[in-house]
Parts: structure tokens; sequence; C-alpha cells
């Protein structure tokens, strides 16, 4: 079976590139399955969960949005963040949730609001991800 190159880039660091199967990305209009020979697309990614699977092997990344392109065999994920699985400090994300919270039962301004459900966002998907894979390593 054909395999595309996923290669996960942030400002900061190559977070993923490896041959895969299939990934499964979320976009800004649902979760979007890219097999490989997907037709060329250029797509906007919001804060959630990316799965990567490689034969028998599952891969769960948070990442806390970017962009997508979908060239021939090939796939480059630009995120503002990425992490995966085993690198989530989830004390860390369990601090920015009760944060965020925090500040949305306050009366923050609108441009805040924005910012803060972001944030909100950022901090579910790390730890949907976290979670998952706490799930999985106890099977
Ligand atoms: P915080 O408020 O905890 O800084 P944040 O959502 O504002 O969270 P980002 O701006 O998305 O953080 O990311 C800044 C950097 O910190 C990125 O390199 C990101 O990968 C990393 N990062 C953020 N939260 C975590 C986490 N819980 N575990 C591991 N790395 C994290």
């Amino acid at each position: 079976m054909s395999s595309l190159k996923l290669d996960i880039v942030t400002a900061e660091r190559v977070v993923y590139s490896e041959d895969v199967d299939v990934v499964i990305a979320p976009g800004v209009e649902g979760q979007l399955g890219i097999l490989p020979h997907h037709a060329p697309l250029m797509t906007i990614l919001q804060a959630g969960e990316l799965v990567v699977r490689r034969g028998a092997e599952e891969d769960t990344l948070a990442i806390s949005g970017g962009f997508l392109e979908v060239r021939p065999d090939r796939v480059i994920v630009l995120a503002d963040s990425a992490e995966r699985a085993g690198e989530i400090d989830v004390d860390r994300a369990e601090a920015a949730k009760k944060r965020a919270e925090q500040r949305l039962m306050g009366k923050p301004a609108e441009i805040d609001t924005a910012m803060v459900e972001a944030a909100l966002r950022r901090a579910m998907a790390r730890l949907t991800v976290a979670e998952k894979i706490k799930r999985r390593r106890k099977l």
C-alpha cells in the first residue's frame, strides 16, 4: 500500500515527520480524513486532536490550530503549536483550562472572550489527547 509523507512543523520545531497511511485532522469544518492520492487541498485547522495511522500503529497529537496542505503523496501541517501525546504536561493543561474557565465566568470584554475561548480549546485538546493515551496504556 502506498503511503503519505506527513510533516507537522511549528515556528519552533519539526514535531512529526513520518510516512503514514491515514491522517485525520481537526479541520475548521469538521474532521478531515486524508488517504494517499487525496486531491490537493489547503485548509485551516482548529484546536483538536490529529490522529495518524501507520500500519497497526496509531499516533495522536494535540494541535492548537494552523494550516494543512495536501500535495501529491504529501501532507504538511503548519501548526501554531503541536505536541505528541507523550509530550503533554497534563498539570499545565489542567491549569490553563481552569484559568480560562475562571476568566469566562468573570465578565471579560468581547475581544478577551475569543482569546480565552481559544485558550480553553487548546487546553481541552491537550487533555483529550493525554487522556486517550493514558487509557490506551492501561489496556
Ligand atoms: P499555557 O497557558 O500553559 O502557556 P497555551 O495554550 O497558552 O498554554 P501555547 O501558546 O499554545 O500555550 O503554546 C506555547 C508553547 O508551549 C508551545 O511550544 C506548546 O507546544 C507548549 N505547551 C503549551 N501547553 C503545553 C502542555 N500542556 N504540555 C506541553 N507543552 C505545552
